[in-house]
């Protein structure tokens, strides 16, 4: 029996690394498939794909966490609008392109502004701010994960030169979303938000935690079939984890081999794009973005915030890289992706067309 349901993944992953597709239902049975054996044939298969497309590669992109203020009360989100234990912050315009400057000459190529959703980052102080990025750096790349604007709004962004968005569509099923964000928030918009970044001609990015609360194998299965004809460009997965003062506190984390898996199955769906080994993962398991580089994962994010913000910026618990200077970060993590055999390069790192 046992042997049957291997044999019948493993014939999936022939599938899907041939074809680039599978079904819904064919999605879920993979992923009820999961085993140690069958994770380490799908990194086998990941990893050969991606090395060529980008050899080997790493591409690192300088995170700058703008603002820990929000107005939604997304229910897994420790700094939800509700946590009145979160020390609240926003950065100067002044303060991101110090972050910016001190980034460029670490060799980052890209800067990713992210934030909760402040009012104060209005889509006119977004591209002002844009515009002085470029201006300064015209060689580097914007990505922008600030959440869910207009899309006329997303336009003036992007005329005003932001490359990249990411918005993780957080789940593809309508009623799991609803489990995980209160009444005024909408799985329609936000995925009208993809459709419209895509639309406009960022690199768009969404994405899911692994293990959220309510997740199951069916709406995982979704997930993959969306992002598969999505076609992002870039992809972010990274297990839930916990945060103490939120309405999940006591859920159980994501796992890391589950994370890993399905990091292999989004590779090969889509070949090329571009897929973080994120700080969740490095969070859960103290190898864990070096094994989530094994299991097909081409980008690493490293905090180049402030130091004096980083421990404030708590999506969920125990995340790591919240004392060290961006210095620091950066050697640490290229001693680590160079302890697998990989190479971290400093370029723009756009996706492979
Ligand atoms: N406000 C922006 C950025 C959100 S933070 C937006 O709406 O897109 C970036 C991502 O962190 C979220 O999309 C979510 O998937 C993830 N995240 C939030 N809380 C988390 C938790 N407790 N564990 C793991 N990931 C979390």
């Amino acid at each position: 029996m046992e042997k049957d349901i291997n044999n019948h993944v493993t014939e999936l992953l022939d599938t899907l690394e041939s074809s680039h597709s599978l079904s819904v239902v064919e999605y879920k049975e993979l992923i009820e498939g999961y085993s140690p054996n069958n994770a380490s044939i799908a990194a086998d298969k990941a990893v050969k794909i991606r090395k060529t497309v980008y050899g080997n590669s790493v591409f690192i992109r300088g995170l700058i966490e703008v603002s820990n203020i929000c107005r939604n009360d997304c229910l897994y989100c420790g700094i939800r609008k509700s946590n009145t234990h979160c020390d609240r912050y926003r950065l100067t315009p002044m303060q991101i392109l110090d972050c910016c400057r001190e980034g460029y000459l670490l060799g980052f190529r890209t800067f990713v502004l992210q934030g909760g959703e402040d009012s104060q980052f209005s889509a006119k102080n977004i591209c002002e701010l844009v515009d002085k990025i470029k201006s300064k750096y015209p060689d580097c790349a914007v990505t922008l994960s600030l959440g869910e604007y207009s899309k006329t709004e997303y336009l003036s962004m992007f005329n005003a030169g932001a490359d990249r968005y990411l918005l993780r569509h957080e789940t593809a099923d309508k009623e799991h979303y609803e489990k995980l964000h209160p009444a005024n928030m909408s799985f329609e918009n936000r995925m009208q938000c993809l459709y419209n970044l895509k639309e406009i001609g960022f690199q768009t990015g969404c994405g899911f935690m692994v293990g959220s609360p309510y997740q199951t194998n069916e709406t995982m299965a979704k997930d993959l079939k969306f992002i598969e004809t999505f076609s992002p460009d870039m992809c972010g997965i990274g297990p839930f984890i916990p945060h103490k003062d939120t309405p999940f506190h006591d859920m159980p984390a994501g796992t890391l081999e589950l994370t890993c898996f399905l990091l292999s199955i989004i590779r090969l769906i889509h070949p090329n794009v571009l897929l973080p080994a994120t700080t969740a993962l490095g969070t859960i398991h103290p190898k864990g973005r070096e094994l989530g580089i094994l299991a097909g994962a081409n980008v690493v994010m490293p905090n180049l915030s402030p130091v004096n913000v980083r421990n404030k910026y708590l999506l969920y618990d125990n995340k790591i890289c919240t004392g060290e200077e961006s210095a620091q970060c950066i050697k640490c993590l290229k001693n680590r992706i160079e302890s697998v055999g990989y190479e971290i390069v400093t370029d723009r790192g756009d996706i492979k067309k």
